[in-house]
């Protein structure tokens, strides 16, 4: 119980992503298109795809901070646009948070999320209520935090960390936006949901559903 996540799971977990990003690919991007340039669904498909390719070869490193990194970086290199670096830092300041092991455990889960969301917050600048991934980062990243602090078992607070994060993405329907391209829209952001959180709260469910298996597995 006590290392929920190793290299099967963190795998299966980036995997998943990038399953649920193609899926909703095209819904992505019609956000987008509302408050964006239209290619959020298409940016993410194409780094996350890469992601896998670069999970799949045979030089993939075979432990945790390793493999965060190479996502990282491999996000950075292929997604245009601000997404790109934001989760490549997301998953590049984890990576550096966790350190080169086999497994991890909830602590250094929830530790390795906080290193992610400062990283984000730094690179972007934007804050809390800005309309961006981050309104469902934050409240995901609490939301486990608090879980464990209250002594949840793992499983029921990465669930909360994933409904947190939709929660967050619902929320931003009714901000205006103040970073990125949306901000650009003023008043007229206001009404549509954030793309940026709405790809940020499937990284949350596909961490939830992957982690739960992996426990049962167990
Ligand atoms: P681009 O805006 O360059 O076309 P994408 O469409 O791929 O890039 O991603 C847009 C998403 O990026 C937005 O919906 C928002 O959530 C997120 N975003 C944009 N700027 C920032 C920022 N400064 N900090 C955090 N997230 C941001
Ligand atoms: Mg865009």
């Amino acid at each position: 119980m006590s290392e929920i996540v190793d290299v099967g799971t963190l795998r299966s977990w980036l995997i998943r992503f990038a399953g649920d990003v193609e899926e909703h690919s095209a819904e992505l991007t019609e956000l987008d298109s509302a408050i964006g340039d239209a290619d959020h669904g298409s940016n993410l498909t194409r780094g996350m795809k890469a992601v896998v390719t670069a999970l799949l070869d045979d030089a993939t490193p075979a432990s945790i901070g390793p493999i965060l990194k190479q996502s990282g970086m491999t996000l950075v290199s292929t997604v245009g646009g601000a997404s790109g670096p934001l989760y490549g830092t997301l998953f590049l300041r984890m990576a550096a948070s966790t350190g080169d092991c086999d497994a991890i455990g909830p602590a250094s889960l929830s530790k390795a999320f906080h290193a992610g969301l400062e990283g984000v917050m730094a690179r972007g600048k934007a804050a809390a209520g800005d309309k961006t991934l981050l309104d469902a980062l934050i409240p995901a990243v609490e939301a486990l935090d608090s879980a464990l602090a209250e002594g949840q078992p793992f499983e029921e607070a990465i669930r909360r960390a994933a409904d947190a994060a939709e929660a967050g993405r619902d929320a931003t329907v009714a901000m205006l936006a103040r970073k990125g391209r949306a901000s650009y829209l003023g008043e007229r952001s206001v009404g549509h949901q954030d793309p940026g959180a709405t790809s940020l709260a499937l990284l949350f469910r596909a961490a939830a559903t992957t982690m739960i298996d992996g426990q049962d597995g167990k």
